[in-house]
Formats: C-alpha cells, sequence, structure tokens
C-alpha cells in the first residue's frame, strides 16, 4: 500500500463522512476596530485530535485560539463545541482550558499548591484535590518536586507543572498557546514526545499554536496553516509537505523548488509543462490544472537527484553545473544552476559513507527526477 509520508495513521475521522466534528468554527470573522485579524474562517476538529494552528506571527492564530477559550468573542459566526454554540459562555463555563505560553504559575505557591489552586476555586473536596494532585505530580513526572517553588525549577519542569495544572479540572479541550516556547532546542524536542504521549493518555482533544513548523509536523494529527487571518490548507503533515494546494503552503513549510510555466498538453496519463525558461517537464498528477495555464511546479529537494551524468531512465532531467554544495553529515545539499538560469536545490541522504559519484564546484551535473515526484500548482 502506498500513501504520502511515510507514517500511516489509523486515527483519521476527517476522512470519515459520519464522523462527528467536535469544534467547528463556522464563517467566523473577528475584528480588532477596523482591523481583521480573523476573516470568515471555517474549520473543523475532531474529538481526541491533536491540532496544530501554524502561522507567521500576527496571523491570527491566538486570536482564534482565545476565541474557543472564551476571552474573545467573534464579531461573525458561530464556533461550537461538541454541536453548543459558545457565544456567550463566559470562558470558566467552557470544557475548555488554555495553557499560556508564560505558563503563569503563582511563584508564591508550591508545585503540588499551583496545580491544586483551580480544583480548590472550584470547591472541591480537599481528599479529593490531594488525589488529583497525586495523579498530576505522576502523569508529568514530578512526584520529587512536589514541594519546590517555580523558581527552583527548571525551565521544562516549569512547563510540566503548567501543564499539570491545566489538565487537573479534566477539561475537554487543552488549548495550548506555544507549550515549548520558552524551552531550549532539545528540551523542545524531548518535550514535544512527552506531550504527545500525554494527550494520548488523557484522551483529550489537543489545539496547539506555534509558529514552528517541525514542532507542528512532530505533534499534529492535522495542521491548520493560516496566513492574514485565513486558513490556506488543513491537512495531515505529510499531506501539507507532499501535496501542498498552494504556493504559500509550499513555501511556508520546508524547503521547495519552484518552476514557472504553462501546460502544454494533457495525454492519457501524463502532462507536460514547459518551464518559463525553456525547460521541460513531465509530470503524472497534473491533470487538474487546464491546458495553456499558467502554473508553477513545486518540488522538494530531496525528490531531485543529482548527478554527473544523464540518467539514461529519467523522464525528466536537466542539465546544469554545480554552482554550491555542503556536506552536511547525515546530507549534502548541491545548488545546480541549469543552464537557463534557474537554481535547484537538491538533497541527497548520505546513507553510505563513501559516495560514488562526487561532485564539486562547476562540475557539470544534471538533475532529475521521477513525474510523481512534485506536484503542480494553480494559485
Ligand atoms: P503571534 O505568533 O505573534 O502570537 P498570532 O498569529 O497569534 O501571532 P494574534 O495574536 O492572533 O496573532 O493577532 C492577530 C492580529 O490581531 C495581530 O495583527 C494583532 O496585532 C491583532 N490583535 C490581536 N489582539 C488585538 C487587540 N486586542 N486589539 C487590537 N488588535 C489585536
Amino acid at each position: 500500500m502506498k500513501s504520502l509520508g511515510s507514517i500511516r495513521r489509523d486515527f483519521a475521522p476527517w476522512n470519515d463522512p459520519n464522523a462527528k466534528p467536535y469544534i467547528q468554527f463556522d464563517k467566523v470573522t473577528k475584528k480588532f476596530g477596523e482591523f481583521t485579524a480573523v476573516n470568515n474562517l471555517s474549520l473543523t476538529i475532531f474529538e481526541r485530535e491533536f491540532f496544530a494552528l501554524l502561522g507567521a506571527s500576527g496571523c491570527g492564530k491566538s486570536t482564534l485560539l482565545r476565541m474557543l477559550a472564551g476571552f474573545e468573542e467573534p464579531t461573525a459566526g458561530r464556533i461550537l463545541l461538541d454541536g453548543q454554540d459558545l457565544r456567550g459562555i463566559p470562558p470558566y463555563k467552557r470544557p475548555v482550558n488554555m495553557m499560556f505560553q508564560s505558563y503563569a504559575l503563582f511563584p508564591h505557591m508550591t508545585v503540588e499548591k499551583n496545580i491544586a489552586f483551580g480544583l480548590k476555586q472550584e470547591g472541591m473536596p480537599g481528599p479529593d484535590i490531594e488525589k488529583r494532585v497525586a495523579e498530576m505530580l505522576k502523569l508529568v513526572k514530578l512526584e520529587q518536586f512536589a514541594k519546590r517553588k517555580p523558581h527552583q525549577l527548571s525551565g521544562g519542569q516549569r512547563q510540566r507543572v503548567a501543564l499539570a495544572r491545566s489538565v487537573a479540572k479534566r477539561p475537554k479541550v487543552l488549548l495550548l498557546d506555544e507549550p515549548l516556547g520558552a524551552l531550549d532546542k532539545k528540551l523542545r524536542e524531548e518535550t514535544q514526545f512527552e506531550l504527545m504521549d500525554l494527550q494520548q493518555e488523557l484522551g483529550l482533544t489537543f489545539v496547539v499554536v506555534t509558529h514552528d513548523q517541525e514542532e507542528a509536523m512532530t505533534m499534529a494529527d492535522r495542521i491548520a496553516i493560516m496566513d492574514k487571518g485565513e486558513v490556506m490548507q488543513v491537512a495531515t503533515p505529510a499531506e501539507i509537505y507532499e501535496a501542498p494546494t498552494s504556493r504559500f503552503v509550499a513555501h511556508f513549510v520546508g524547503n521547495v523548488n519552484m518552476f514557472e510555466g504553462k501546460v502544454a498538453e494533457h495525454t492519457a496519463n501524463a502532462t507536460r509543462i514547459t518551464g518559463a525558461t525553456g525547460a521541460e517537464i513531465v509530470v503524472d498528477n497534473g491533470g487538474k490544472a487546464a491546458a495553456g495555464s499558467d502554473i508553477v511546479f513545486a518540488i522538494r529537494p530531496e525528490k531531485i537527484k543529482v548527478s554527473s551524468k544523464k540518467p539514461a531512465d529519467a523522464v525528466n532531467a536537466l542539465e546544469g553545473e554545480v554552482y554550491d554544495v555542503a556536506y552536511l553529515g547525515d546530507m549534502t545539499v548541491y545548488h545546480i544552476k541549469l543552464d537557463d538560469g534557474q537554481i535547484v536545490r537538491a538533497s541527497a541522504l548520505n546513507a553510505s559513507r563513501v559516495t560514488e559519484d562526487p561532485l564539486t564546484w562547476n562540475d557539470r551535473a544534471w538533475v532529475s527526477f521521477r513525474p510523481d515526484a512534485g506536484v503542480v500548482l494553480t494559485r
């Protein structure tokens, strides 16, 4: 069985026409004065989904989260949770909790008191609180830190306290605004896996805001890519990467080569594209673009092979010379300047220690790729 990307996903309610959406943004607009932060946006999230909102600073991700939490009301449109319109319901009455970027821990309280705080406010009986706090401490592996205060903890430990505190009340949905923003790279990576395990264990729906594409790719079941208050694409990480539907999304996630061109003709199972500078490309998935229309062919660097000779069996092969080359250990990145002037980025995994066909600056070189290696974009 073939699939996009290397992971098989068995959890995919978005592909089931009978699955009931859990969270629905229905034509939601949010204006601050004249400024439109969220623009007529519709989005569906399913129960137990790990959903990521990904976008550049200011694209409206946090505003979306804050509306779901109830700190802001939409200017127009509806937000539904389990079929119920949330308009007018105050934050504390929503089955939603939010973990803020700053964690907002109480500095003068111990870890266990921080975790217990919300439960106490809710009026939970003392012994139940104790039991729940112990459960939470175990969940985030902080049992031995119960009596410490936040300033006596590392960044990662503080993050876990904040997490324990926000799930202590057993919300149905946890909203996380840049949950790992304060951690250094290595700790971030570890914590991403911890967060995924925790979400699985608790069976909660997570909606996380991040501007870090790798983080979204690692953790999320699906990602919504946002730009200027609108959703550009909602899809699994593999679909976002392997089948972006627009130049914006192709550019936003990972590295990509773009060939401007026109659809020259469709044949029975292929599409021929002529590049703006003369190069010809044959693809087997360009059927949706009308013949004669302007398109962009987008292809990821690792899908392009670089060789000193033209591969005998290549459907697509373009000639140029090595413009730049960087050995990064696990892979080598080539910049090949094609004879039409375009610079192509290609990367090769160094799966063995020696290379059969080493290249260097100014060598003549061929770039080649399969007809299914890239996507044809019409917008
Ligand atoms: P970041 O990653 O920087 O947090 P974001 O995508 O979360 O960005 P939002 O915080 O949702 O962005 O803000 C979206 C836009 O709305 C921004 O241009 C911001 O300046 C504006 N905005 C947000 N809150 C308000 C407010 N209370 N009043 C006026 N403008 C606001």
